[in-house]
């Protein structure tokens, strides 16, 4: 995997251990630490080791050990928490809600009305739409 590193990146200085962190897990391509902004107890964020801006920008290894890393930490807030359920959250660009430029995942635990919501406003195009759009995603793979 390719080290790369920015210096005045929070999370690449995170992962430097040059800003503190009150970190859970570590393996050789992500770090798992709690968020600060914590929305519940056991908000966890899954950031890759190398700087990556984001999903589009991640060689396959290492969106693999992100996922991987995801499901750890899903797995120890179910393990602890119990939770009613756990989200599992990633932006890119300022446009999607991105506010630290450096790729991250955050699992977090959900309870009823804890007060999270997300608006997803559905269009329901029609299936020749869709298979267009798809046509084209296609020729991008
Ligand atoms: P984004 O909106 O980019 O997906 O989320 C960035 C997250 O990083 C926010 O939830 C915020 O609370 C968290 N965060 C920002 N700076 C720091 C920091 O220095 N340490 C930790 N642990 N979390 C941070
Ligand atoms: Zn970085």
């Amino acid at each position: 995997m390719k080290e790369k590193r920015e210096d005045n990146c929070v999370f690449c200085r995170i992962v430097r251990g040059e800003l503190p962190a009150t970190v859970v897990f570590e393996d050789e391509a992500t770090l798992a630490f709690m968020d600060i902004g914590s929305v519940n107890p056991g908000h966890m964020l899954v950031a890759a080791k190398p700087h990556v801006a984001n999903l589009q920008g991640m060689e396959a290894e290492l969106a693999g050990a992100m996922f991987r890393s995801a499901a750890r930490a899903a797995k120890a807030i179910e393990a602890v928490f119990r939770p009613a359920g756990i989200s599992v959250y990633q932006a890119n660009g300022a446009a999607a809600g991105q506010t630290v430029f450096h790729a991250h995942i955050h699992v977090l635990p959900r309870w009823e009305k804890d007060g999270l919501t997300f608006t997803w406003p559905v269009k329901n195009p029609p299936r020749d739409e869709l298979e267009k759009v798809a046509a084209q995603l296609r020729t991008a793979l």
